[in-house]
Formats: structure tokens, C-alpha cells, sequence
């Protein structure tokens, strides 16, 4: 209880009152469905109990390091950044002090010991492991390594999910999927990760000692439910069949995005809801079509990016004039 009271002093003393910290824990719940109570007493439990400090190891793969900086840069909600800050990051190669024989020491402790979450980061190459080396041995030995004694495992970006853009290159990257066959990993896709999806999967998995609900590609169902189109606010322009051609006439300015490349149709995330940069933004709305970055195939499969002339793209159109993509009144 004690260690409590100074998780709550400690709250105070970063400029976050109790009152933001039980909004940012209910938020967070409510999209997990777990009781919101029941879940922020077991945050602050988990948390706050130094003693328990959840270790973390964390590996970078074939990556551009664009979900580490997602992960550092969470400083909105303070909330999110003080989830993430009392998380006890034993192994990071990017954003850890020690280097090369401390930092491999580090590592191989907490592998020893056991019991910690394991998240990676970037893809691992299937091609040949010379492609991705790390002290000296590759990647792949290490993900396999450190998975043995992890109790979670978390896949954080596209490409440690599903392979992303190193799975259409020479190295042909795959993701924890396919690299740990037989493992539960929770796959976080989007290119990067976003911060909400990361902390709320850490802390289900701290508070109920489970994993989440997944779809069956591994996406945690609270975030990955829903298509990018089902909740997009250029729909209505998709349903009656009004495209943007030309960006420089403002009266296309909301028009659907479909004819300059939009997979928002095929792609399943809670983008338009949850939106970037501390939810100011996403791609859509600042006028770029969705690239499918939540969905396996991407990058290849989504490709040409900015333009419609895609198979997926096509098969989206064929889809839509078949009428099997309902419109929003229909929804
Ligand atoms: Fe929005 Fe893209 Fe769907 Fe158009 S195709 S409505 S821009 S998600």
C-alpha cells in the first residue's frame, strides 16, 4: 500500500492528478472491455509496487527504428508516459546506456531469469540470417532465444508482425509469426506502432495475466476490429461515388481518397477513431490514402501505394460495384 501512496506522490509531483491517470486507466479499459475499477486498482498495483517492476526486453530487427521512437516519444497523455516509464526496460539496443559487452550481459541475465515481455521490433530475414546480425550471431537466434523463457511476446510494427517492408526486399523479412511457429504473439502491425496499442496491450497482459482477445492474424480484436473505411469520415464520398483527382481543387478537398491509392477498405485498424501524433491526425485525414499498413500483406500487397492501380485497389472497385461493400447507411 505504501508503495502505492508514492506511485500516487509520484503522479502528483510529474503533473498528473489522480483524476487523469483513473480517466487515461477507464479510456484504456473500456476499449479492452475489462472492468474499469477493477483495472485501474490493478495498474496501480502493478505498477507501483517497485518491487514488480515489469522487465522488458526489447530487439530491433530489420527495422528503421520508427516504433522505438514512437515508444520514446509518448509523452501525451502524461498518463501513458508514466505506464511506460515504470515498465523496467532491462534491454533495449537503441535507447540503453551500456554498450557492447555490458548491454550483452544485461540481455543475457534477464534471459536467464526469465518472466519477462519480450517485444520486437523489425523483421527478421529469412533469406539468409547474415542479412540481420547482432554481437555478432544473428537475429534469429536471439528472437528464438529470448522467446524460450518470455511470458508474453509482442510484435510491435508492421514489420516484426507480418514482415512489412523488409518482407518485399532481397532479405525477405518475416514476422514473430512466422519465425516462432507455435508461440502466442500478439501482433501489433501499423507502421509504427501506435503508443495506445502497445501500453493497452501491456497492460491487459498485466493486470489479468492473459493475453487479449485476438483476431485471427494475432491483432488484438479492441483495436483491430473495425476497417479504416467502416469509420472514415470521407466514406459518404466513397458511397455515391466521388474520388479525388485533383488536390489542387478545393472542392475535391473531402472527396474519398480511393483513386489516389486508399486501402482504408481493405485495412483493419482504429486509425480514424484513435487518430496519431496524440490524436491529431491520421494519414486520411491530412489527405493521404490509407497504405494497409495493419494488414499482412503490406507493403507489397498494397502496392502501387499512391494510386489505384493495384490488384487490391481494383478488387476494392470490383467489390464496390458488386455491392458487396455495404454503405454507411447500411452499416
Ligand atoms: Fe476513406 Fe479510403 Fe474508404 Fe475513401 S476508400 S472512404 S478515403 S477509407
Amino acid at each position: 500500500m505504501d508503495k502505492e501512496k508514492e506511485f500516487y506522490k509520484e503522479l502528483e509531483a510529474r503533473g498528473v492528478s489522480r483524476r487523469e491517470f483513473f480517466k487515461y486507466c477507464a479510456a484504456t479499459a473500456a476499449v479492452l472491455g475489462l472492468s474499469e475499477l477493477d483495472f485501474t486498482a490493478k495498474v496501480v498495483h502493478a505498477l507501483g509496487s517497485a518491487a514488480k517492476k515489469p522487465p522488458v526486453i526489447w530487439l530491433e530487427g530489420q527495422d528503421c527504428a520508427g516504433c522505438s521512437i514512437a515508444f520514446t516519444g509518448t509523452l501525451n497523455p502524461p498518463a501513458a508516459s508514466i505506464i511506460l516509464d515504470k515498465i523496467s526496460l532491462r534491454y533495449h539496443e537503441a535507447i540503453m546506456a551500456a554498450s557492447g559487452y555490458h548491454s550483452e550481459s544485461a540481455y543475457r541475465e534477464t534471459v536467464k531469469e526469465g518472466g519477462y515481455i519480450l517485444v520486437v521490433e523489425g523483421s527478421i530475414p529469412s533469406a539468409d540470417d547474415r542479412f540481420c546480425m547482432v554481437g555478432g550471431r544473428p537475429f534469429r537466434e536471439m528472437v528464438e532465444e529470448a522467446a524460450e523463457k518470455a511470458v508474453g511476446i509482442i510484435a510491435v510494427g508492421a514489420c516484426a508482425s507480418y514482415g512489412g517492408i523488409p518482407g518485399a526486399g532481397p532479405t525477405k523479412g518475416i514476422g514473430l509469426n512466422k519465425a516462432l511457429p507455435g508461440r502466442a504473439v500478439i501482433n501489433l502491425p501499423t507502421c509504427p506502432v501506435h503508443k495506445d496499442h502497445l501500453v493497452g496491450t501491456i497492460l491487459y497482459f498485466l493486470t489479468t495475466g492473459k493475453i487479449p482477445p485476438l483476431d485471427e492474424i494475432g491483432r488484438p480484436k479492441a483495436y483491430f476490429g473495425q476497417s479504416v473505411h467502416d469509420n472514415c469520415r470521407r466514406r459518404s464520398y466513397f458511397d455515391e461515388g466521388l474520388f479525388l483527382k485533383d488536390w489542387n481543387d478545393p472542392r475535391q478537398k473531402d472527396w474519398c481518397l480511393y483513386e489516389k491509392g486508399c486501402k482504408g477498405p481493405d485495412t483493419y485498424s482504429d486509425c480514424p477513431v484513435r487518430r496519431w501524433n496524440d490524436g491529431i491526425n491520421f494519414c486520411i485525414d491530412c489527405g493521404a490514402g490509407c497504405m494497409g499498413c495493419a494488414e499482412p500483406d503490406f507493403y507489397a500487397g498494397m502496392s502501387p501505394l499512391f494510386s489505384a492501380n493495384s490488384i487490391r485497389s481494383r478488387n476494392i472497385m470490383a467489390r464496390k460495384k458488386a455491392g458487396l461493400i455495404p454503405k454507411k447507411s447500411e452499416l
